[in-house]
């Protein structure tokens, strides 16, 4: 393999020390401790192993935690509830609703319950919004977390062609509105996207976002293109184990690309770490400080 690694956890620690820095000071300076509500409904073993990694993450950031864990059969209406009083919480700045949800359970109507401002995840519609028109809002996690590890491996990416496969609410649409304000030039792919391959190929920063492993070959990535792999795929080996891997065939990408995140080891870390700063943002805007004054960004990571 020729291509260089993109090292997501390495980046996202540093991330997490400096949110972490930030938040000391905010309580020294303000007794501002920030803090992340989450809330897990039922028992999906993923979904405990995730929620446990955020709880644990938030108090190493010296952030306070909440975790909230409902049973499978919770309605609607309650988890609405909780969510209302999460609302009206003084020391909750984020809180996020781990998905998915229970089938009985409309998503899309517990998420629009959750102040704006407090939705870490920004996944409301107010912020997939304010996002579309160019306006400041709490961004999604994984796609910030994409653009910062872009942005620290090339550099400007202004005028770049990126090429991001899955158009998905959570992170194909969102990354393809920060990559536009990046002033990249964004093709948008998908399931009926005609000639994958061709237009894989026209990439200088190629994000695949599908849930489909190995799908995108190494002879469809452009020699000396930044390739980035979302995919989180479970898959079964030889041994009989199972283990985690990319949307991207990663050794034959590698012979092509100049960077390549690997799976795991790359995206999945700085989402953790941008769920983290969303609620650092969350917590100064509530307060009305200016983040930029308590946290001292790396170059990749500011003004997204
Ligand atoms: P999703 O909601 O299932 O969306 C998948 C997208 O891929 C859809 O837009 C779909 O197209 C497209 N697609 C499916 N098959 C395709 C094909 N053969 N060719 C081209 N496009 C195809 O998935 P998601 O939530 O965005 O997640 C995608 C992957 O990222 C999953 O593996 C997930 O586990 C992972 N993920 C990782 C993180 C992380 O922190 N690392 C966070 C979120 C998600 P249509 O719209 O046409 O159906």
């Amino acid at each position: 393999m020729e291509a260089k690694l993109i090292d997501g956890k390495a980046t996202a620690a540093d991330l997490r020390a400096r949110i972490q820095a930030a938040a000391t000071r905010l309580i020294d300076k303000h007794d501002l401790q920030p803090g992340l509500a989450v809330v897990l409904v039922g028992e999906d073993p993923a979904s405990q192993v995730y929620v446990r990694n955020k709880g644990r993450q938030t108090q190493e950031a010296g952030m306070k935690s909440f975790t909230h864990r409902l049973p499978a059969d919770t309605s609607e209406a309650k988890l609405i509830e909780l969510v209302l009083s999460l609302n009206e919480a003084p020391a909750v700045h984020g809180i996020l609703v781990q998905l998915p949800l229970p089938a009985h359970i409309d998503a899309s109507r517990v998420i629009a319950a959750i102040d704006p401002d407090k939705d870490v995840d920004g996944l409301h519609v107010v912020n997939a919004g304010r996002l579309a028109t160019g306006r400041k809002g709490l961004l999604p996690c994984t796609p910030t977390g994409c653009v910062i590890l872009a942005r620290q491996t090339l550099g400007k990416l202004e005028g770049r062609e990126a090429v991001i496969v899955g158009r998905s609410n959570l992170v194909g649409k969102p990354l393809a509105h920060l990559m536009l304000n990046e002033n990249c030039t964004v093709t948008l792919a998908h399931s009926r996207t005609r000639h994958l391959n061709e237009v894989c190929r026209r990439a200088d920063i190629l994000v695949a976002a599908v849930g489909v492993p190995h799908l995108i070959k190494g002879n469809w990535v452009r020699s000396g293109a930044c390739v980035i792999d979302v995919g989180m795929n479970r898959i079964d080996t030889p041994e009989g184990k199972t283990r985690l891997t990319g949307d991207v065939d990663f050794e034959e990408a590698g012979k092509h690309a100049a960077a390549i995140t690997p799976v795991p080891g790359g995206v999945g870390p700085m989402t953790v770490a941008c769920l983290l700063l969303n609620t650092l943002k969350a917590a100064c805007q509530r307060h009305e400080l200016e983040l930029e004054r308590y946290i001292d960004l790396p170059e990749a990571a500011q003004g997204i």
